[in-house]
């Protein structure tokens, strides 16, 4: 085995080699505790037969992690410097390929199909860059790619909004896009020391499960999710009120949303962050008719 990549020194040693110098705009802080790494790698559940998908492998500190306990990986990274550091720092491993993109502008699906055959379970592991959490997980989901899950490193109040349930002040339309195709776990938190320069905030590891089918049935997955975010608008409004300023505009639409609310039974005085998941979908096929 060879010397752990992610441990202070080696780090140093690696960014002083290349002159290498930190990006913020680009997230970049490094994982500099091999533990973290070990416990990513388990939650994420990852054996010889995994094929393993990471977004922004850095100088290599958790790809090598990946390397030696899945069959193979693919790693995106949008920084053209540490292209040939990568090549370096992962020499020891062949069962891994960069490719120098922006995972939001990159064809994940061809990738997949071009490069993991053979492969029935695939995960996508990272610690991702926290400036543009949100916009891949919701990419890596609604593309629909062909995987068991995401476990990845992020802010914690982000994973925090992620996995939380009706009734609580972080449950939002977030919560909702995520946990309509996923099961959320927030597995770990993670203290900012754990990290080359230290982030500004704390960390988490959320682990999502892909779900077979979504746990609500509806007529149109888009009108559900405006019908969502038109309902967290205003925290403080009722849903009625956030229904009403948000849904477009026409002759007697309260009086629709009144006649919706009554008939998938949710009291029209309700805030958004009371109801359930399959509340909203009874609720988004009950406007449906009147905004479609
Ligand atoms: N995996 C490494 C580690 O744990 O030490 C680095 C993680 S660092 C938080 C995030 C990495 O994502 C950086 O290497 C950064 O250059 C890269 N990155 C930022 N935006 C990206 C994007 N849109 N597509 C691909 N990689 C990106």
């Amino acid at each position: 085995m060879h010397k752990d990549i992610a441990t202070p020194l080696r780090t140093k040693e690696i960014l002083g080699k290349y002159g290498f110098s930190f990006k913020k705009s680009l997230g970049q802080n490094f994982l500099i505790d091999p533990n973290i790494l070990r416990n990513i790698t388990e939650f994420a559940g990852l054996s010889k037969d995994t094929a393993a998908i990471e977004i922004g492998p850095g100088i290599g500190a958790l790809t090598e992690h990946l390397a030696r306990t899945s069959g193979k990986v693919v790693a995106f990274e949008i920084d053209q410097r540490l292209i040939p550091i990568l090549g370096d720092t992962l020499s020891p491993y062949d069962n891994v390929k960069i490719i120098n993109e922006d995972v939001l502008e990159a064809d994940v699906k061809a990738i997949i199909d071009e490069e993991f055959a053979g492969y029935e379970d695939i995960m996508v592991v990272a610690n991702l860059p926290y400036y543009v959490t949100t916009p891949i997980i919701l990419k890596l989901l609604m593309e629909r790619l062909p995987i068991r899950g995401i476990c990845v490193m992020l802010q914690k109040e982000v994973g925090a909004r992620i996995s939380a349930k009706p009734g609580t002040k972080e449950y939002g339309s977030l919560s909702i896009a995520i946990q309509y195709y996923t099961e959320a776990e927030m597995v770990m938190t993670v203290p900012k020391t754990v990290f080359m320069p230290q982030p500004n905030v704390d960390s988490a590891v959320i682990r999502l499960t892909k779900r077979e089918k979504p746990p609500v049935d509806v007529i149109d997955e888009d009108f559900f999710f405006t019908v969502t975010r038109s309902s967290f608008a205003q925290r403080r409004k009722t849903i009625l009120n956030n229904l009403t300023s948000q849904l477009p505009s026409g002759k007697e639409k309260k009086e629709y949303i009144l006649e919706a609310l009554s008939n998938s039974g949710v009291e029209p005085t309700r805030r958004g962050e009371t109801l359930s998941i399959k509340e909203f979908g009874a609720l988004s096929d009950a406007l449906y008719p009147h905004f479609n």
